[in-house]
């Protein structure tokens, strides 16, 4: 069995990447709920099973993208397992197999969230030449 292919970064999202950090590589991460994990508590899972199983936290930003709106970056933290690789520990309601994520190393996390960051997409003129934005013309509609 082959894994289904992994589509690549987009533009968008590499662009806010160089704006939040720009010497960190924003990656994929497996999204792998582990016991006791709770939706969008990810410090608190991720400091719960650092303490049970070992390896770190790595703080960043989980990247994702609104076609034709905006890309957004949220702080979150991850595990990095003592074995190595980044996993995702917390559960997500729209079960996703994956996020993409920004190591920070600079962030210094003092328990508080960080504000999330945001990047607008240039908006484009509809193809079809009526001069409005593609995403209120035919982006709407393929939408
Ligand atoms: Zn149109």
């Amino acid at each position: 069995m082959t894994a289904p292919a992994v589509p690549p970064i987009s533009k968008g999202i590499l662009k806010l990447a160089r704006q939040i950090a720009p010497t960190a590589v924003p990656q994929y991460v497996a999204v792998e709920p582990a016991e006791d994990c709770l939706p969008e508590r990810s410090f608190a899972n991720v400091t719960a099973i650092v303490r049970r199983c070992g390896g770190a936290m790595s703080l960043g930003w989980r990247l994702r993208e609104q076609p034709r709106a905006f890309v957004e970056g949220v702080f979150h933290s991850v595990w990095h397992r003592p074995e190595g690789g980044l996993i995702d520990v917390t559960p997500r309601a729209d079960q996703q197999t994956r996020i993409v994520f920004l190591p920070d190393a600079r962030i210094e996390w003092d328990g508080e969230p960080a504000e999330p960051r945001r990047l607008m997409l240039h908006e484009q003129p509809c193809y079809c030449g009526s001069g409005m934005p593609f995403n209120i013309c035919h982006g709407l509609a393929e939408a």
